[in-house]
């Protein structure tokens, strides 16, 4: 077997790189640990697409049940600061897309069936001098011979420990809890994210489905609130707090999930013929609902720096074409992270001056155009290298 590129990982981001390397004809193949997924019983787990990330999932045919995020209103749960962002500010049709984790993960992983082997991983890997093929030996023994290998294997990657890259981690000492409700919202556009003390709730429309659930769920909470109880107690203790700052009901329908939050990032995305993809190179606060977005950037940077030395029939000098991919999402990964632990720590602090500053910072955001548009650029994806 020798593909041009071995992809680490089936997850989102491994399969849709597979898919659209295959596209132009680039021959690649996916190495998932795991079982195929046949089938799922609940859909609880959700993703916000940017619409970047919405048309890249069109570009390839992937057509799942997505909900349009027209509006997002934003408050401070302790005081009376507020924005709101709208995708009319941009003039765009919507700011993002709600869709199942599982919903798309599956239509991605059928789509690149014949290209997957399953239940395997990579053991080991022997570079070559120059631009030869690397020698990878899987956990089964079988040996393939590729060009590239590309690290989508999520946040404990296999590839960067076999690459020998140190992540540099850091613990948000939070949970993400998510659950799917029932409520009474009005309007099947719009979605609410409060920062409280009691955690940062944010609740989106989800794909209309008669009877199914109407929103998601995704409330980060510091963990010393959870020390003496279950995420699902503190769930009921506490929802009608939220309830109250929207003015609606949120009854809860689904099992309550939860996952602890850490980020991280490396220095370097790249050793040798390797190199780190998505949620293997970096993961954040899911605050923003950016981490699958800033996979699927670093995905489309990786596919377009190869597709293009492949259509003008140059040599493939592959480190240059890794080089480059992580010249081009470095920085910008890095930027989001490090954004995003700046919200985290001034929405916690119990600081009166900050707890003030910040409600003044909403509000004065909220009437100051050219920066909305530029927050709501960054968040949609159309700050592109
Ligand atoms: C509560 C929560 C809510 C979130 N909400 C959002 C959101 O609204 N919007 C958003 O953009 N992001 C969100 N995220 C982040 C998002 O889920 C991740 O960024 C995304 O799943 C990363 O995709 P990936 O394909 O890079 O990695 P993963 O989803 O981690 O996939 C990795 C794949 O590799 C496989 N694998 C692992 N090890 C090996 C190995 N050794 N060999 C072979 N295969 C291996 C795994 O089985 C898996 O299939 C959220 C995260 C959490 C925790």
């Amino acid at each position: 077997m020798s593909p041009v590129v071995t992809i680490s990982g089936g997850g989102i981001i491994g399969n849709y790189i597979s898919s659209r390397l295959n596209s132009k004809n680039i021959k690649s193949i996916v190495i998932e640990k795991s079982k195929e997924d046949v089938a799922y019983n609940q859909n609880i787990r959700t993703l916000t697409l940017n619409p970047f990330s919405k048309r890249l999932l069109d570009d390839i045919g992937i057509d799942v049940n997505y909900s349009e995020i027209k509006q997002i209103n934003v408050l401070d749960g302790e005081g009376t600061g507020s924005i709101n962002f709208s995708a009319k500010e941009i003039n765009s049709d919507n700011l993002s897309y709600v869709v199942f984790f599982n919903d798309l993960k599956f239509a991605l992983q059928k789509k690149e069936l014949e290209r997957t082997l399953f239940q395997t991983h990579i053991k080991d890997i022997k570079e070559h001098k120059d631009n030869d093929p690397c020698e990878i030996i899987l956990s089964d023994e079988k040996k393939i011979y590729s060009n590239l290998i590309a690290g989508c294997d999520g946040r404990n990657s296999n590839i960067a420990k076999l690459a020998s890259l140190e992540p540099i981690t850091g613990d948000y000492k939070q949970t993400a809890i998510t659950f799917t409700a029932l409520t009474n919202f009005e309007d099947p556009n719009l979605a609410f994210q409060v920062f409280s003390e009691k955690g940062i709730f944010a609740i989106m429309p989800l794909p209309a489905q008669k009877g199914k659930p109407t929103h998601t769920v995704v409330w980060s909470v510091d963990n010393k609130r959870l020390e003496e109880q279950t995420e699902e107690d503190y769930v009921r203790k506490n929802i009608s707090y939220f309830e109250k700052k929207l003015g609606a009901e949120i009854n809860i329908h689904s099992d309550v999930l939860s996952f602890n939050l850490f980020n991280h990032y490396f220095e370097n995305y790249v050793s040798g013929s390797l190199v780190l993809i998505g949620d293997a190179a970096h993961s954040i606060h899911p605050l923003a609902g950016q981490g699958i977005n800033l996979g699927f950037a670093d995905a489309d940077a990786f596919c377009e720096e190869i597709v293009n030395a492949y259509e003008r029939k140059i040599t493939i000098d592959k480190r240059l074409i890794l080089k480059k991919y992580e010249i081009r999402r470095k920085n910008m990964n890095l930027l989001m992270l490090k954004s995003m632990d700046f919200f985290v720590d001034i929405f916690r602090s119990d600081n009166l001056y900050i707890r003030m500053l910040r409600n003044i910072g909403l509000s004065g955001v909220n009437k100051t155009k050219f920066l909305k548009k530029f927050f709501i650029n960054h968040a949609v994806g159309k700050n592109k290298i």
